[in-house]
């Protein structure tokens, strides 16, 4: 079956919020890990969002990758391509946002460009090329002291212009007020004066729905998670993608097996979830000094989990308080403690599923990403949310048999975030 939309983001983490949100907005979506595997097996699916880690890399990297995974796309059959980059438009003068827009268009054939990073839903709205942070202008939001890609403009007419080889135009809000008709004669007479890209604004999601029932016309866009939204809603509301009640339906079907939880998030919404999971499951608190020290805590893991696994859901946690942590670190330094760690837990997760755990929960950012690389999982279905912007993900070509996973940033979920997520795996 071919696919509605195609979607690379240039990051992990932005990748799953746009995935959800094209999921909530009603189209059935996989989200890749990397650029799959040419003979990648799908699911019935209307989008596919690949998660690429080009965000701060060198422009030309960012290129190469972004356009291998369009071929990809394209393959499968998406006639629009979303480049999706952070609501922020975390970028530098040399990239990424201009130079791999540019190549995904000349791929495509070229032609004019609609870019927006608004996503009213976070705050984040565009007036006149101005990017709003909240109530602040970019310039003047904590996005100016990014430790990597500090953003000094709000213009983001003058931002991209900086990152790209062609004229950048503005799309102003009385135009896509103005109504479809208006919006497109606007595109037509920029491109006819050679304007490659243009910044739309959009302060409301009626805004954004305008702006992708126009961008689905052309063969790329760029935005971040609330242009997704604007094109999802496009493609239900044109019929091309079935509207369904039952968008997530296939994400949950039961998968059987033993299930468990990896915590390694240590902030403070986990270790709670923690306390209250002690209450209806059993805990094994790791000792971070002796997963450091050796492979012998792992081992004592595994067996502890090996005793009880059988008997229902387990939890595993390196997660620790924060005077825990600082020891850790000044012990060992901030970055190999939590590569250590990462990797500790990353293997115990792998051994649990080797174990035949299928629902598997992991609390953590790092700590997940570590896990699914570890585990090699190439792509997940969403499914419905457990939480906000944490749903249940089926696996998609896993060698290990089908799983369903949680994967929760360590503030996200309520308190019984590990119970809520396993009643909703089975
Ligand atoms: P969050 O989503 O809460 O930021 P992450 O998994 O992204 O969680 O980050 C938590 C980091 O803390 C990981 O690098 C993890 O390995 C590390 N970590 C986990 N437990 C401990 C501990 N007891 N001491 C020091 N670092 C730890």
């Amino acid at each position: 079956m071919a696919i509605l939309l195609g979607s690379i983001a240039d990051d992990y983490t932005g990748a799953s919020d746009l995935a959800n949100t094209l999921t909530k907005n009603g189209l059935r979506t996989v989200q890749t890990v990397g650029i799959p595997d040419p003979s990648l097996a799908l699911p019935d699916v209307d989008a596919v969002v690949v998660s690429l880690k080009i965000r701060s890399v060198p422009a030309a990297d960012a290129v190469t990758a972004a356009t291998a995974a369009e071929r990809w796309l394209r393959r499968r059959g998406a006639a629009h391509v979303l480049y999706k980059v952070c609501s922020t438009f975390d970028s530098t003068d040399s990239g990424n946002i201009g130079p791999v827009t540019e190549a995904l268009s000349d791929a495509a054939g070229g032609g004019l460009v609609l870019v927006t990073p608004a996503f009213p839903e976070t705050g984040r709205t565009v007036y006149l090329g101005h990017l709003f942070v909240g109530g602040q202008p970019l310039n003047e939001s904590p996005l100016k002291d990014h430790p990597l890609n500090p953003m000094h403009d709000a213009n983001l007419v003058r931002v991209m212009a900086r990152q790209s080889r062609g004229a950048v135009g503005l799309i102003d809000l009385p135009a896509i007020a103005a109504g479809p008709d208006t919006l497109r004669a606007r595109l037509e007479a920029l491109r006819e004066a050679g304007v490659g890209s243009a910044i739309a604004d959009a302060i409301f999601e009626r805004d954004l729905e305008t702006l992708g029932a126009i961008a689905l016309e052309t063969p790329v866009s760029t935005g971040a998670s609330g242009l997704g939204l604007g094109l999802a809603r496009a493609l239900v509301r044109s019929g091309r993608a079935p509207a369904s009640d039952a968008t997530t339906a296939n994400a949950i079907c039961p998968v059987g097996g033993l299930s468990a939880v990896v915590a390694g998030s240590c902030s403070k919404a986990t270790l709670h979830q923690l306390d209250v999971a002690e209450r209806s499951m059993p805990v094994l608190r790791l000792d971070p000094e002796r997963l450091l020290a050796g492979p012998d805590e792992i081992a004592a893991a595994i067996s502890w989990a090996g005793d009880r696994i059988s008997a229902g859901p387990i939890v595993v946690a390196a997660s620790a308080a924060p005077e825990i942590v600082s020891r850790l670190q000044s012990l060992y330094g901030r970055e190999a403690s939590g590569h250590a760690i990462e990797s500790a837990t990353s293997v115990i997760a792998a051994e649990l599923v080797a174990r035949g755990v299928r629902r598997l929960v992991i609390a953590g950012g790092e700590t997940s990403g570590a896990a699914v690389d570890r585990l090699a999982i190439p792509a997940f279905l969403i499914g419905p949310e457990i939480a906000p912007g944490v749903p249940v993900l089926r696996t998609v070509g896993n060698t290990q048999g089908d799983m369903l996973l949680a994967l929760k940033s360590g503030n996200f979920g309520g308190e019984d975030f590990f119970t809520a997520a396993l009643a909703m795996m089975h």
